[in-house]
């Protein structure tokens, strides 16, 4: 029996765990695959959770992350607008710091169990909840966090209401070397989605796109849709014609799903894209589903401490969600209609030219403020 069981080792579950298990909880994680490894994320993190990673002794600077302070976002046609991020971030590999991470959570007696896809999880008034893997091995616990990410096989077996609502994005990813200013994020529209590209450790970059699944099918492969739409936008014609690609085919997923979600389901605590997921083009997915981390963890210990009852905890948990995240995420999807559309994306580029303190505001509503608990 442990204290908690952690279905998933991205950010938010490895947040979780790593605050648990310095706390000298009884954890165990359960991620489907083994670290490290790739994902498609644009790789950009930003600095508000610097002073939450350092108190967890995570310090991605440290290892080579890069910090970048300017934005730039390009129409279809080339229309350029460069902008300070006034918060900024850094720009890390995923496969660098999940691993680094999951580390952090072993050394601080999580026990973290790789190559294991949890299959089921149910609740029990008694025993607590219990995690079933694919190969039938069961762990049970007093409380369970599910951090499987945006969609998964737990949201089918949980009858979660947005599973059913199929999702028109698909995302690429590749790791290339390319010549790029080393503090800058730039967002490249295209018809029918976006692409980012930053500087991450190891003088490479991360090339990232978002794009609708009906755009890919109309051009039948990925290569023929970057030759014949992404290279549209001369920026991006000049970036994939010179990239070197860092491994042979890139990586694609699909199904990302910006729907609204629950937080709590069946007394399962959801937690990071699990419980909603902000646009991309955001570059706060990471932040959030750290954060979020955070924050249930912290929850959880109050409770368990006597500090705050189950239904406080419930309560609490849901509030300070919305509070925190329901606000960003909701601008971050406005933000995204105007994305991927060659009409709309040339105007709002044209008008934040003309008001670059609307596009400062716009980049606030989907940040948040530095934390450490
Ligand atoms: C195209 C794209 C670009 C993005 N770019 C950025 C960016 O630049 N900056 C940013 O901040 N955010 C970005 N994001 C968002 C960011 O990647 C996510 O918000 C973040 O990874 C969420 O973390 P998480 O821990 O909730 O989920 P994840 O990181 O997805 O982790 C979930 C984990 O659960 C595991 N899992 C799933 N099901 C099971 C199961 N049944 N059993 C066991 N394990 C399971 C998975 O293997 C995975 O490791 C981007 C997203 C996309 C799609």
């Amino acid at each position: 029996m442990y204290d908690f069981v952690i279905i998933g080792g991205g950010l938010s579950g490895l947040t979780a765990a790593l605050v648990l298990g310095k706390a000298g909880a009884k954890v165990v994680l359960l991620e489907k695959n083994a670290y490290p490894f790739h994902r498609v994320c644009g790789e950009y993190v930003s600095n508000e959770v610097l002073p939450l990673l350092s108190s967890l002794g995570i310090y991605p600077l440290k290892w080579g992350a890069v910090p970048i302070s300017r934005l730039q976002v390009t129409s279809p046609k080339g229309t350029s607008l460069t902008l300070p991020l006034e918060s900024g971030g850094f720009g890390v590999s995923r496969y660098l710091l999940d691993a680094q991470m999951a580390a952090m959570a072993a050394a601080n007696g999580v026990e973290v169990i790789e190559r294991c896809t949890v299959e089921r999880i149910t609740s029990a008034a008694i025993s607590g909840f219990e995690a079933v893997s694919s190969k039938g091995q069961r762990w049970t616990a007093r409380w369970a966090i599910a951090a499987h990410g945006k969609r998964s096989n737990l949201d089918k077996q949980l009858n979660r209401k947005f599973f059913a609502q199929r999702s028109p994005f698909v995302g690429v990813k590749y790791h290339v070397k390319i010549a790029h200013n080393q503090d800058l994020i730039a967002l490249h529209n295209f018809e029918g989605g976006y692409c980012g590209i930053s500087r991450i450790e190891a003088d490479r970059c991360c090339l990232c796109y978002l794009v609708t699944r009906q755009q890919l099918k109309n051009h039948g492969s990925v290569a023929q849709l970057e030759a014949k739409i992404l290279h549209k936008n001369p920026f991006l014609r000049a970036i994939f014609l010179q990239a070197e690609k860092l491994y042979d085919a890139p990586k694609v997923i699909n199904e990302i799903s910006f729907a609204a979600k629950t937080t709590v389901e069946n007394g399962i605590f959801m937690c990071g894209d699990a419980a909603g997921m902000i646009a991309p083009l955001c570059g706060n997915g990471m932040a959030m589903a750290i954060h979020g981390g955070a924050l249930l963890a912290n929850l959880l210990l109050q409770c368990e401490a006597g500090k705050i009852s189950r239904e406080e905890l419930y309560l609490q948990y849901f509030q300070t969600w919305q509070r925190l995240f329901a606000t960003r995420l909701w601008v971050g999807r406005q933000i995204q209609h105007f994305f991927g559309s060659s009409l709309l994306s040339e105007a709002l580029v044209a008008s934040l030219r003309k008001l670059p303190s609307l596009a400062q505001w716009l980049i606030k509503q989907t940040h948040g403020k530095p934390i450490d608990y």
